[in-house]
């Protein structure tokens, strides 16, 4: 249990950085943050945690608290599914070699879609390449960023919507854990698991709920509802669940610079909110102003 100081609020748990798919570094994405009102702010780069550091610094810098997290890749059955882990031990070697083996899995894979798509338009993986952060965690936003910079759609978006689309025949699955697993070596590295945007297509895509429960009794901490990808049922279905078993329910933008429409602060978690999570992680503390 860590000591919950006076944090800064509002509170905006999910940011990404150039160092997975979003098109800021992590000093940026804080500053972007705070001119947007949010006082805490969480990093939570797919897959990785390299852009603590910096983020740290800017936060400390313009007196915000942050709030270290990652957002792990895991898939039910077909499902891709993320996971936010907020406060963990970043050396906690299970944790370590889980996303070590998703980020190397998620190269090889992200190579066989650019050959897949090469097939039929003049992409290259050395276009990808140019459009990665080195080291950065591999994903098709960079797939995406190298067909808009070959002129073939004009943003992200338009590649989601089409070439990227798994219906369009050119999508490979790269290696994640089941959520199961992704939450149990969260908590047990220290820290507090949420399950990032639970309903973002409709029902159809979501967990069953008596998976969500079993997640629950494996040490589940929250559950990420106002997002905007979340549909309106789904978060009525939601807030039920959390009032059910005592969850934390967070709020967050799923900023990824200029990748998404996404802005930082239009979705917040409330202080309340905040402290639980802090005083539920034993991995690492906050870094207050
Ligand atoms: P991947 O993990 O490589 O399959 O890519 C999934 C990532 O793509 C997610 O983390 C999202 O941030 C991003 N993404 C999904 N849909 C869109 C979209 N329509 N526009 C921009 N980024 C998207
Ligand atoms: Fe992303
Ligand atoms: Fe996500
Ligand atoms: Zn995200």
């Amino acid at each position: 249990m860590t000591d919950v100081q006076t944090f800064a609020g509002p509170a905006d748990l999910h940011l990404h950085s150039n160092q997975s798919d979003g098109t800021e570094n992590p000093g940026q994405v804080v500053r972007q943050a705070h001119a947007h009102g949010i006082r805490t702010v969480a990093l939570t780069d797919h897959d990785r945690t390299t852009g603590w550091d910096e983020a740290g610094h800017a936060a400390a810098a313009l007196g915000m608290t942050f709030i270290p997290g990652m957002e792990l890749s895991a898939k039910h059955q077909w499902r891709s599914v993320h996971v936010l882990g907020y406060l963990f031990d970043p050396e906690n070697t299970a944790l370590r070699a889980e996303t070590g083996r998703i980020r190397d899995d998620r190269v090889g894979r992200a190579e066989r879609i650019v050959r897949n798509i090469g097939r039929d338009y003049a992409l290259s993986w050395a276009d990808v390449l140019e459009q990665t952060t080195t080291d950065a965690t591999v994903g098709r936003p960079h797939i995406a960023d190298a067909l808009v910079a070959r002129g073939i759609v004009r943003d992200r978006s338009e590649a989601f919507d089409g070439i990227l689309h798994p219906r369009e025949g050119y999508y490979e699955p790269h290696y994640a854990p089941d959520p199961l697993t992704a939450v149990r070596l969260i908590t047990q590295a220290g820290g507090v698991a949420v399950i990032a945007h639970p309903v973002t297509s409709g029902r159809d895509r979501m967990m069953p709920l008596a998976y969500i429960e079993e997640l629950i009794a494996a040490g589940l901490g929250g559950l990420e509802i106002d997002h905007r990808e979340n549909t309106e049922a789904g978060k009525r279905t939601l807030r039920q669940l959390a009032a059910k078993h005592d969850l934390i329910v967070t709020g967050s933008s799923d900023y990824h610079g200029a990748g998404k429409p996404n802005l930082p602060g239009e979705n917040t978690t409330s202080e309340e909110m905040v402290a639980r999570i802090i005083s539920q992680a034993s991995g690492t503390a906050p870094r207050y102003p």
